[in-house]
């Protein structure tokens, strides 16, 4: 039995144009981060395919039968890609833990989500309103917003299905055609998704996808003429890349970036809750998150009981095959990135930390395999410490105690990053005060990495710039124009 359901891909073939075809680029062997066994062969797109794909988008969009719809013809165009997302739930679900390795309640979830992205961008895109803005003079003023036209959408690997509608639904609710590139090792949902949008009536052309390597396929999508704004998600360094060359061609982008969140627990917290919470901000998506809660600030009188709690807790954590219903962490994506998270581990014991728990890979039920990494938790280091100050998007917390608020909020505001925070209080006007005071575009109180459609997200600082999410998410994907009405009965003045 096939490990997944291959009919939701088409071979190795890509989509471009509203074809299916073999990409010019090398093929990609996509793996099973789990046991490296093989999901598929991929094809990979090259800048010809970049350039086929971003000249029929722009022919697309302009099309009556797109950005020329009725916004409620176009809203059951989306519709429809939900509920066919929502009828393949499953094989989707066990197609992106094959992708990324995320144990499947997490990649059910994360399917779920995206269904429901494509349904709330087609309400807002029902309900938005254009506005008439207050008259100031003898003609009607009018504010209404268009589509940019092609977007080129770039997305990671740590939540495929979810970064991909999150850019998709908006982009094409606002009328646009959109260009996706997926990460490298991370092709097969996305090519899923452009089957779903062919088969929901999406006009050919509309969405392309084109997997492949960042620097080739990349690239070529923010430079070409043709792209009118491009949407990323990804880390720091190659998303300040992207904003150089958008400014080369005055071209608005969108970043969501990398983070390095404190989550903060204050001697009044409800501990029990702290520490699951806790747990579940580091841990959970082993650690590959922006989000991820990495640095841990705890009141000095609580903080060895509240750490040894942590610790306890963490090593009974159910680390392995992604495709039980119990399993809370699955691998690492890949072998060079879990050494990537073993020299930051090395480098954590060099400046002096202390290893509480983790720091190794774990054996037995064939986890040798795969590219697994046990739950690991620092103390004994300062905030300047290389592993609290550059994102390891691993599962490595480092734990450190505060004696008050303010050094607190100068600690948890020292970095680069600005993307989230987690509170762990009781005194609800100390969580009010610290998360105003809290440099970071996303503040949890009592609670951690839960998220709506409904509430914009993104990140302060090195963490990104434009927001993704929320009614007025589907702007970031419009342009605004002004229309006034003359509605003089004498010629103007000046003509006289
Ligand atoms: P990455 O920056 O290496 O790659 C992201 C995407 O950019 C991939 O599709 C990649 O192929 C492409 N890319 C790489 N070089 C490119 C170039 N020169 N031009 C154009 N595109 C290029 O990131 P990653 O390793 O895939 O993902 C992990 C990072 O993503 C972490 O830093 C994480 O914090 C961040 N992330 C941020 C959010 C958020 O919402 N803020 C969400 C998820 C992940």
């Amino acid at each position: 039995m096939s490990a997944f359901d291959r009919d939701l891909l088409e071979n190795d073939k890509i989509f471009v144009g509203g074809e299916w075809r073999r990409g010019a680029g090398g093929a990609y062997v996509s793996i099973y981060p789990a046991d490296q066994s093989v999901n598929a062969e991929v094809s990979t797109a090259t800048a010809r395919d970049v350039d086929d794909a971003v000249v029929a988008a722009d022919v697309a969009w302009r099309k009556a039968d797109w950005a020329g719809l009725k916004v409620h013809e176009r809203a059951a165009v989306l519709h429809r890609v939900a509920s066919l997302i929502d009828a393949r739930h499953e094989a989707l679900s066990v197609l992106q833990r094959r992708d990324n390795g995320k144990p499947i309640n997490e990649t059910r979830g994360l399917v779920r989500s995206a269904a429901n992205t494509f349904r709330y961008f087609a309400s807002c895109a029902e309900t938005l309103e254009d506005s008439v803005t207050p008259s100031r003079g003898d003609y009607l003023t009018m504010s209404v917003h268009e589509p940019l036209g092609v977007v080129a959408a770039i997305t990671p690997w740590n939540s495929p299905i979810a970064s991909d509608a999150q850019k998709l639904a908006p982009a094409l609710a606002a009328g646009n055609s959109v260009v996706l590139k997926p990460a490298e090792v991370t092709p097969l949902t996305s090519l899923a998704l452009a089957r779903i949008c062919d088969e929901a009536g999406v006009p050919k052309g509309v969405v392309s996808v084109l997997p492949g390597k960042g620097s080739v396929v990349g690239d070529a999508l923010v430079r070409h003429p043709l792209v009118a704004k491009v949407s990323f998600t990804g880390g720091t360094t190659v998303g300040r890349g992207i904003a150089r060359l958008a400014a080369e061609k005055l071209m608005p982008v969108s970043l969501e970036l990398g983070g390095k969140s404190p989550t903060i627990v204050f001697e009044d917290a409800d501990l029990d809750h702290a520490v699951n919470g806790v747990l579940f901000g580091i841990f959970s998506s082993s650690g590959e998150s922006c989000i991820a809660g990495s640095r841990l600030f705890v009141a000095r009188p609580i903080y060895d009981e509240f750490v040894r709690r942590l610790t306890r807790a963490a090593q009974c954590l159910r680390v392995g095959d992604p495709s039980r219903e119990d399993t809370q962490m699955g691998p690492l994506i890949s072998k060079q990135h879990r050494e990537s998270v073993e020299r930051y581990v090395a480098k954590a014991i060099e400046e002096g930390g202390r290893l509480l728990c983790g720091g190794e890979r774990p054996t037995g039920n064939a986890r040798e395999a795969g590219f697994f990494y046990l739950p690991t938790i620092f103390d004994g280091l300062t905030n300047d410490a290389r592993v609290c100050q550059e994102e390891i998007f691993g599962p490595v917390l480092v734990a450190l105690p505060f004696d008050d608020e303010q050094s607190l909020i100068e600690q948890a505001n020292d970095s680069v990053f600005g993307l989230a925070a987690g509170i762990w209080t009781r005194d609800y006007k100390r969580a009010w005060r610290v998360s105003k005071a809290l440099a970071t575009g996303t503040v949890w109180i009592n609670t951690y990495k839960q998220f709506s459609i409904s509430t914009p997200f993104g990140g302060w600082k090195e963490s990104g710039m434009g927001r993704e999410k929320g009614y007025f998410g589907i702007r970031e994907y419009m342009r605004q124009k002004s229309i006034y009405w003359g509605m003089n009965e004498q010629p103007l003045a000046w003509a006289k």
